[in-house]
């Protein structure tokens, strides 16, 4: 699938469906411009035929009137087709008519006796339709090309040949007999100059077309078209008009005044091309109005589709910065899209709750690390003190008994490999049981740890003091040369301990015993056991003193 913006979807639908509307707007409206562009056309075509064919059955009826009427005159009615009269009569009516190219009578046999301009006179006409017909009644005939007359009469300018229409009438006697046949020849000419003027008049329908069409269907005029075959069902259609051929063609028949078979059509045409001409350019300009309605809705969808997605993908830029951990994430709250504006107030409340979540977790994250670093620190504490209980005495805080053991040996082993000479006093309470028994053993405990303070704040930093068991101390001395002898460093420990006061005990003395390790010393025992023996003498010596 492709992953187009938000913009390009509004703005490719929008258009997209303009589009069509304006599409299907205009072939609706192409289709029934046409429809109804046909229909005037027909109508139109239709009233110019209507009105050609009534004048031209006018015309028709009043000249096949005039042959009639001039068969009955007065003079005809006497028998005598010589008469001069009769040719007078009928040069009269010639001579004010351009349309008759030939008047003439013929007698029962069909030979011409009379006619104007003396044409054909004596000739047998016995074989003419006109003729024939004229004997039996009123005529009116198909147009033919003149047979007789044709080289008589000076030729059309057109070089076309020459056709006429005929009109014939008995002539009959007093006692009613017919004796012959009173013609005349119209010129074609006269009958299609009355169509194409009257069908010309109508200079409003664009290139229009007047045919004249026989009762079968065959084209009389125009000469170009002559013999074609018109199809029936646009001579005879039921509304009068019709469409075919790349025509609009109307048709209306023109009773022929004596002969109900000499029906004529006069079919007016015009081309459907020419026809359709104003709905085409309504078409034209309706594409053109669509095109530009289209380019004004695209570029309107364009701007509706921004205006609605710059919020999106504002909120979508937020979003990302926010899952980013980008500062300067803002969702728009207020939009006249009240989805979007709805969007930007739950994103907005979500970022912060999500922050506060977070910050939340930061500091219980920071609180932990102090608790560990306190914890850490407890234990590290926890380790030094165990440190200091493996080594050192809980009540005094000099070292202990395990630790005086190992520094002894190492002294030892250091005075064996080196030869320096170190010294150890062994520091005893005296009468130290009377001070638990006169005072309590808490008492006791506060003088032996006053005790530990002196003999720690009388020696060297470097020399090393233990509790040795009970009230008994001991001092490893590393150096043992004057002034600060094994001997002068014990008297000042006896002398700052009888020196001081304990409180509510007063006055403690102890007894020391120095010893020096010697070469011919085996192990530490040896001189631990010298230095006991000394502080024995120590004691036995009356005690508060140094052995
Ligand atoms: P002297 O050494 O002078 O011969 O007499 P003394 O009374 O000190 O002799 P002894 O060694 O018989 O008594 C030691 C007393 O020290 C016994 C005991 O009650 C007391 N003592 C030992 N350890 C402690 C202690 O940790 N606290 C207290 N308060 N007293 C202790
Ligand atoms: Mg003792
Ligand atoms: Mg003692």
């Amino acid at each position: 699938m492709i992953k187009a913006s938000l913009r390009s979807h509004l703005t490719l639908w929008f258009a997209g469906l303009s589009l069509l509307t304006l599409l299907s707007v205009g072939v609706y409206v192409g289709h029934i411009a046409t429809e109804q562009m046909k229909q005037a056309s027909g109508n139109a075509l239709l009233s110019t035929a209507r009105s050609t064919a009534a004048l031209l059955a006018v015309q028709l009826r009043e000249r096949q009137l005039e042959v009639s009427l001039l068969s009955k005159a007065p003079i005809m009615r006497k028998g005598d087709l010589d008469a001069p009269d009769i040719l007078t009569l009928m040069e009269l009516r010639t001579q004010s008519r351009a349309e008759y190219a030939w008047m003439g009578v013929a007698d029962a046999n069909g030979q011409v006796r009379q006619a104007v301009n003396g044409l054909l006179v004596n000739q047998s006409v016995q074989q003419r339709p006109w003729f024939q017909a004229g004997m039996r009644g009123e005529y009116t005939g198909d147009p033919h090309e003149a047979v007789l007359l044709a080289k008589l009469l000076p030729g059309s300018a057109s070089g076309e040949p020459l056709r006429f229409i005929d009109f014939a009438a008995p002539i009959r006697n007093a006692q009613g007999e017919t004796i012959g046949v009173l013609g005349a020849h119209a010129h074609w000419r006269w009958v299609t100059q009355i169509v194409d003027s009257a069908v010309m008049q109508k200079d409003a329908i664009p290139q229009i077309e007047a045919l004249i069409v026989d009762f079968d269907g065959k084209v009389l005029y125009p000469e170009l078209l002559a013999g074609e075959q018109m199809p029936p069902d646009q001579l005879r259609s039921a509304s009068g008009w019709s469409t075919g051929n790349g025509y609009v063609t109307a048709s209306i028949a023109v009773p022929s005044p004596s002969n109900a078979k000499m029906t004529w059509y006069i079919m007016v045409r015009q081309p459907l091309d020419v026809a359709l001409e104003p709905a085409r350019t309504l078409l034209y300009k309706l594409l053109v109005l669509g095109l530009l309605a289209a380019v004004v809705f695209v570029l309107a969808a364009y701007f509706l589709a921004s205006s609605l997605s710059r919020p999106i993908e504002r909120l979508a830029k937020s979003a990302k910065q926010v899952q980013n951990h980008q500062p300067g994430a803002v969702f728009p709250q207020d939009h006249p899209v009240l989805e979007i504006a709805q969007l930007g107030r739950s994103l907005t409340g979500m970022t912060q709750s999500l922050l506060s979540k977070e910050r939340e977790l930061q500091e219980a994250n920071a609180s932990l690390e102090a608790t560990v670093a306190q914890r850490t620190a407890d234990l590290t504490q926890a380790n030094a003190d165990l440190l200091k209980l493996a080594t050192h005495d809980a009540l005094t805080g000099v070292f202990n008994r395990r630790r005086f053991d190992e520094k002894l040996a190492e002294n030892s082993l250091l005075f064996q490999r080196t030869g320096r000479t170190f010294a150890l006093l062994l520091i005893d309470a005296d009468y130290f049981k009377r001070v638990n028994d006169t005072y309590g053993h808490a008492i006791g405990d506060d003088v032996l740890c006053q005790l530990a303070a002196l003999i720690e704040n009388t020696t060297r930093a470097t020399d090393f003091v233990a509790r040795y068991g009970g009230e008994e101390f001991a001092v490893l001395l590393p150096e043992v040369e004057e002034p600060d002898s094994p001997e002068v460093v014990a008297e000042k420990i006896r002398a700052a301990v009888e020196a001081a006061v304990f409180p509510t005990v007063g006055h403690v003395t102890v007894s020391i015993g120095v010893g020096v390790a010697e070469p011919s010393d085996r192990d530490s025992l040896a001189l631990l056991k010298r230095a006991d023996m000394r502080l024995y003498e120590a004691k036995g010596s009356g005690r508060n003193r140094v052995a």
